[in-house]
């Protein structure tokens, strides 16, 4: 009611607020409602707001009750991390309207339920999208994982970026090199790469590999303990946008500057404190100064078209994880 004129018998300023009380039934639950309206005080007649849908606000009201997930928190998630309707559904395996009725103001049932709160945290959705590689466009799945790691760190803040929870450990298997996962050499092997004057983003995270891999081919057993990922510009370790913005946002320890390279302009990472090499046994700290005296003269691309063409790189798919079996097939002669 826009003026303050009862329509009906044109009396003004006649309204009154009054509540009407249904009570509808939700899945054999009396859901009471208390839904607002106003009467003319004069004509007696009564105004409803038609944009209030009583089974609605029963709904609402049900899901309340039972901390049941809200349509707008779909939309939100959805936003949150730039998936469609299809995207989500595709995700979840569930029928391509599903989603669009939930957010639509359907009553999901109760193991959507279930699944819809499993998703809302993060760790999940990583892993959703990682282990459902045809689900959504490649280009998407790399942009979703970005915003996960992103979120993942605000979720850390304050808390040391030695903090394993952030991730969970993970197995020690083929997948870890047969070594358990180190954050503390994964952060020491990136400084001792960027010393001097820096490294370039893409570059560094072959060196990671490179270095992993081959101290496994020689020792059977990896540096760092971490996994890696087949992206489609390499190798890299999993989570590794999380390293690199703990080291630079955090810790402090490392700088980027832009650089320009030619046809583009690269990220170069420079250690702002020295390695702590007592953290590497021997034959480790052999394997990092190898690698990074054996790529000195490499460019990004050509160190990008090396790895690319290792069985490693070859035989992965996007996304899997990377076996350090296929380290036996990597070269490194003098060239
Ligand atoms: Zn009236």
């Amino acid at each position: 009611m826009s003026e303050n004129k009862c329509p009906k018998c044109k009396t003004e300023n006649s309204f009154v607020k009054m509540t009407s009380v249904e009570t509808l039934d939700i899945r054999n639950e009396n859901i009471r409602l208390e839904i607002p309206y106003i009467k003319c005080d004069v004509c007696e007649e009564e105004f409803f707001d038609l944009d209030i849908d009583p089974l609605d606000l029963a709904y609402r009201q049900y899901r309340s009750k039972y901390n049941m997930i809200q349509p707008e928190q779909i939309k939100d998630l959805r936003k949150k991390y730039k998936l469609t309707q299809k995207d989500l559904s595709n995700l979840l395996g569930w029928g391509g309207a599903t989603i669009s009725r939930y957010e639509n103001g359907a009553l999901q049932d109760e193991a959507h339920d279930k699944v819809l709160h499993l998703v809302m945290d993060p760790k999940n959705l990583k892993k959703l999208v990682h282990d459902n590689h045809s689900a959504i466009p490649l280009e998407k799945q790399e942009l979703v994982l970005k915003i996960i790691t992103r979120e993942l760190l605000k979720d850390s803040k304050g808390i040391s970026l030695l903090n394993l929870d952030v991730f969970g450990a993970y197995p020690t298997d083929e997948y870890s090199g047969l070594a358990p996962l180190n954050i503390k050499k994964i952060v020491n092997s990136i400084l001792f790469f960027c010393s001097g004057s820096g490294e370039l983003k893409t570059k560094l995270n072959k060196l990671l590999f490179y270095a992993d891999f081959l101290h496994f081919k020689d020792y059977e057993k990896s540096i760092t303990g971490a996994q890696y990922v087949h992206l489609q510009f390499g190798p890299v370790i999993d989570n590794y946008e999380f390293y690199f913005a703990s080291l630079i946002h955090e810790d402090k320890s490392l700088l980027v500057e832009e650089k320009n390279c030619g046809s583009y302009i690269g990220e170069n990472f420079i250690a702002n404190k020295q390695p702590d090499i007592s953290q590497f046994s021997t034959s480790e700290l052999r394997v990092l100064s190898f690698i990074k005296e054996y790529f000195e003269d490499f460019n990004a691309s050509k160190i990008s078209a090396k790895a690319h063409k290792e069985k490693a790189y070859l035989e992965t798919k996007e996304l899997d994880l990377i076996s350090y079996e296929y380290a036996s097939d990597i070269e490194l002669n003098q060239n």
